[in-house]
């Protein structure tokens, strides 16, 4: 079967089906409504069980401060208000347990979220996240448990979330393939960071895979194989030792400078998801973290994480580091990356809606935790802040406002931290790359995001497999946007990265190079073929390719302009 090849690689091994049932809960007549109330109540013992360990892992990383509001979520499971409540539904209006956990829930959902005081709302998201797991207990939805696979497997599902690719037991995960996602999906990026072989939009693969099915996964081609042929899995074998000594070949680069053939330093950065990232950002000689895309946290979490806990994996990562440049995003939540406990309403248009940025601003109570645990990392290290999806100075500003209240705080509060600490933007909106000379003024440094730069540039909705034909890097619209970010920073004086998939892409590269840019962050997984590649180069080569390529008309034959001049500039590649 055909899809796109998100993650490179080839894997070979059993089929597991990963299955989610949508959540979809209707008020129905009970006949039994004491059955209804042993159901409610058996799934409230195991919810308060759930959260009880849940606790119990996480308790070293919190203070008793956060332990109480954790207990807190607990004890409500026991409250009388809430329980009476829901069972007083059930027998006296004779419904589902389901429903009558759901209609509860929303009307103190609503009443919290009407007062007028950030903690009765933020109580809210706690309701919601008891409900939620109440729900799923009664429905018994949940789908497979990817952290303990029962041993080598080939994951097959519909969708794959960014949380799901994050709980992933890696060592038991050779594969994995889906119905749904495009190639900068986060699931996509995931994949790639922790080069597990997959291929996305297989349009009907559900239907055609069984459990236990022998799978091939072609990450280049965007090939399923299912239950191939004797000589077809021989043909395969060879191409993952293949595969395998190219891995290995690179490793001869490893503590090699990162430069062009005329001496143009170049900065190789590694984007991670977590502190378990270091090890692979440590194996390919990663320069730095370019970025650190910290919503993964909250993603893993069942909770929001409490400062402590954020504080110890910030930190984790800036001492891991020791003196190069850790890059901290500041949450980036919505689009594709839901969290469950934050009741965010479904909107029509989540990747233009309340997410990173707009929503750290609105819930501040929120924020000020993730700028507090960053900026007592940065006495750890050489720490950075970078706030996602900027579009307007206005935001720039109560970002940084923010910041400085927090900092003030700490200094109150005699808690150490860098002074001197940067904070610079993601450039992934079109209004913020055309406005930056403007910006520029008021940030330390870019960043520049790609993946939702096209998006947004081409209105294109990046996980969308349908429409993955005009979803492309190579869009000549982006890289004149590009071109003009890094001038502008230039100009100012700022540093200018780019974190999002094309600075790994070989092909994009020497354009890149031509047109200045020196800072690349990528996944661990392409620093040493990326250096490989930078070191064959020569800078003044490549200025007037990178114009020429500003000025094609469109993305196909920017690409094809791109494969030529790779090829031409290394004749042995
Ligand atoms: C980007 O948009 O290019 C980026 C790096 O951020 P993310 O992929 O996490 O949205
Ligand atoms: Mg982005």
């Amino acid at each position: 079967m055909k899809g796109y090849g998100v993650s490179p690689g080839v894997a070979i091994g059993r089929a597991v089906i990963h299955w989610k049932e949508q959540i979809d809960i209707h008020q129905e007549y009970a006949e039994d409504p004491e059955r209804e109330l042993v159901r409610f109540r058996t799934a409230l013992e195991f919810a308060g069980e759930q959260m009880e360990d849940t606790h119990e892992k996480i308790l070293h990383n919190i203070t008793p401060g956060e332990s109480a509001v954790f207990k807190s979520h607990g004890s409500m499971l026991k409250d009388p208000d809430f329980v009476s409540r829901i069972e007083g539904m059930i027998l006296d209006r004779g419904v589902n347990a389901e429903w009558a956990v759901k209609c509860v829930s929303d009307s103190l959902i609503q009443i919290f979220e009407s007062m007028n005081n950030d903690y009765m709302k933020a109580r809210s998201d706690d309701v919601k996240d008891i409900s939620d797991r109440v729900i799923k207990l009664l429905l018994q939805v949940g789908g497979i448990d990817l952290s303990s696979l029962s041993g080598p497997s080939i994951i097959i599902a519909g969708e794959l979330t960014p949380s799901d690719i994050s709980q992933m037991d890696r060592e038991m995960t050779l594969g994995m393939a889906s119905e749904k996602g495009g190639r900068t999906s986060h699931t996509a990026i995931l994949a790639r960071t922790l080069e597990i072989p997959a291929v996305m939009g297989v349009k009907g693969l559900m239907d055609e895979v069984e459990n236990g099915d022998l799978i091939i996964i072609d990450g280049e081609a965007g090939l399923v194989l299912i239950n191939p042929d004797d000589e077809t899995v021989k043909e395969y074998e060879e191409r993952l030792r293949q595969y395998n000594r190219f891995r290995e070949s690179l490793s001869g680069i490893v503590g090699l400078k990162t430069e062009t053939l005329d001496g143009m330093r170049v900065d190789l950065e590694a984007n991670v998801a977590s502190p378990k990232d270091l090890d692979d950002v440590f194996n390919n000689d990663g320069e730095g973290i370019g970025l650190y895309r910290t919503e993964f946290l909250y993603l893993d979490s069942s909770i929001l994480p409490p400062e402590e806990a954020q504080f110890e994996q910030y930190r984790c990562v800036a001492e891991a580091m020791l003196d190069r440049p850790v890059v901290i995003r500041t949450m980036d939540i919505g689009g594709d990356k839901k969290l469950d406990y934050l009741s965010i309403p479904e909107e029509q248009n989540p990747f233009l809606g309340y997410r990173a940025i707009r929503l750290c601003l609105d819930r501040q109570e929120i924020f000020k935790v993730q700028l507090r645990a960053i900026l007592r990392a940065s006495a750890f290290g050489n720490v950075r802040i970078l706030f996602p999806m900027i579009s307007c100075l206005e935001e720039l500003r109560a970002a940084k406002a923010i910041l400085e209240e927090t900092k003030e705080e700490l200094r109150s509060q005699k808690i150490p931290f860098d002074e001197s600490i940067q904070s610079g933007i993601m450039v992934e909106v079109p209004s913020a790359a055309i406005m930056s000379d403007v910006f520029a003024r008021e940030t330390d440094f870019f960043s520049i995001g790609t993946n939702d730069l096209i998006q947004y540039t081409a209105a294109v909705d990046r996980g969308n497999e349908k429409l993955s034909h005009l979803y492309s890097q190579y869009h000549p619209a982006v890289l004149r946007l590009i071109k003009t970010v890094i001038d502008n920073g230039r100009e100012a004086g700022i540093p200018v990265g780019m974190c999002g998939e094309s600075a790994g892409d070989p092909k994009l590269i020497p354009i890149l190079l031509g047109m200045g840019l020196t800072e690349f962050s990528m996944n661990p997984s392409s620093i040493l073929r990326s250096r490989w590649i930078i070191r064959n180069l020569r800078k003044s080569d490549l200025e007037a390719p990178a114009l020429e390529a500003l000025s094609l008309g469109t993305a196909e034959e920017v690409e094809e302009y791109c494969a030529k001049l790779l090829k031409s500039l290394d004749p042995g590649r």
